[in-house]
């Protein structure tokens, strides 16, 4: 059965009839489809370009294949159609084809320092073993890996990189020689510095960038998903730490306060920067809207460069091609156009994943 969709579509801007049959698109008219819209603003579906569907809410690991099945059920209702797992500590390759599951792009577990991160979601490595684990995490996910770049050390009282920079160099190589991207987790300035030279393909959060490792991103074209969401969690962790870690506490605080000015510039200099809300542990899935409402109004995005960023481009970044002719049939209709009052993005009126409608 194909499916037909006429409005506007975004980012060209022109009125439309789209063709959906099975799980691809077609601009050819299917005589006998049957229309599940006219009218509205058509997009590619969303994508939450870091979450977690495999971490339990409260930060535990999920420990059957339902839970992940749950948890993206909550993005795609929202009309986040592509996730890229950011790190996993249960392996579910068995959802990637599931008609009713969003896209998935896949890191394995987590690759950190010993004893420096959530307790029981990554594979805890020192450094002679490091780029032997990236090599096994890069087979057990789907085209990336997740290393966590710093971490509190108790010993320093701060923030500090998880092993020496010739290690998370070399980890980066590792991804790159097994043919998996390489996604990096750093809050402070100095780890950032050293993934960033390394070549990474994507820094998450990234609260410590500077000007200078922007304008190297930008010429490299190296990846920004800010997790704008999980950034305003850092006034807790600080007031949390701050009896035993004064200096991480205000390191944290100040890293925050800069943030915004941080993806602002970012952005300005021409950053890819894509959406991710951090879900998974203690974010709520399903908050795709919120991080691109933050992008816009605290850190200056457009309305449009907001939906590239969940949309067209991430996806394209993700390699879930969009609305063009032999695309993938996933696709988000808003009443209202969303460059005009970005908030619409809350209240999605028609949703297709793979062909077939979600609401
Ligand atoms: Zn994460």
């Amino acid at each position: 059965m194909a499916l037909h969709v006429r409005g506007v579509f975004l980012p060209d801007d022109e009125v439309r009839d789209v063709w959906l049959v099975g799980d691809r698109v077609t601009f050819e008219p299917v005589p006998g489809a049957e229309t599940v819209a006219d009218g509205g603003f058509v997009l590619p579906g969303l994508t939450d370009a870091h979450c977690h569907i495999g971490i339990a809410r409260g930060g535990s690991p999920i420990t059957s294949l339902d839970q992940a099945r749950e948890l993206a059920r909550i993005d795609r209702d929202a009309g986040v159609l592509a996730i890229r797992d950011a790190g996993s500590p249960y392996p579910y390759p068995e959802l990637e084809d599931e008609p009713d599951l969003p896209r998935l792009a896949r890191a394995g577990r987590h690759v950190a320092p010993p004893k420096r991160y959530l307790r029981d979601i990554g594979v805890e490595v020192g450094a002679a073993e490091v780029a032997a684990t990236v090599a096994a995490q890069a087979a057990a996910g789907n085209g990336w890996v997740k290393l966590v770049g710093d971490w509190i050390d108790r010993g320093v009282g701060d923030l500090a990189p998880a092993w020496d920079a010739d290690t998370m160099a070399a980890a980066v190589a590792a991804a790159h020689a097994a043919g998996v991207r390489a996604a990096v987790h750093t809050f402070s300035e100095s780890a950032v510095e050293i993934m960033v030279r390394a070549g990474v393909d994507s820094v998450e959060h990234g609260t410590g960038l500077s000007l200078d490792l922007i304008d190297l991103m930008a010429r490299q074209g190296t990846a920004l998903v800010p997790t704008m969401i999980n950034i305003r969690t850092f006034g807790h962790i600080a007031e949390q730490a701050r009896s035993k870690f004064p200096g991480y506490a205000d390191h944290m605080l100040a890293l925050r306060d800069r943030f915004p000015e941080v993806v602002r510039a970012a952005h300005e200099a021409g950053v890819p920067i894509y959406v991710g809300t951090d879900a998974g542990g203690g974010i709520d899935h399903g908050l795709a809207a919120e991080e691109m409402l933050l992008l816009h109004e605290q850190a200056g995005m457009s309305a449009t460069d907001v939906l590239a960023a969940a949309s067209w481009r991430a996806r394209e970044w993700l390699g879930f091609p969009g609305l063009v002719e032999g695309g993938l049939a996933d696709l988000v209709i808003y009443p209202e156009d969303p460059r005009r009052d970005l908030r619409v993005v809350r209240t999605p009126s028609r949703i297709v994943l793979r062909g077939r409608v979600v609401r």
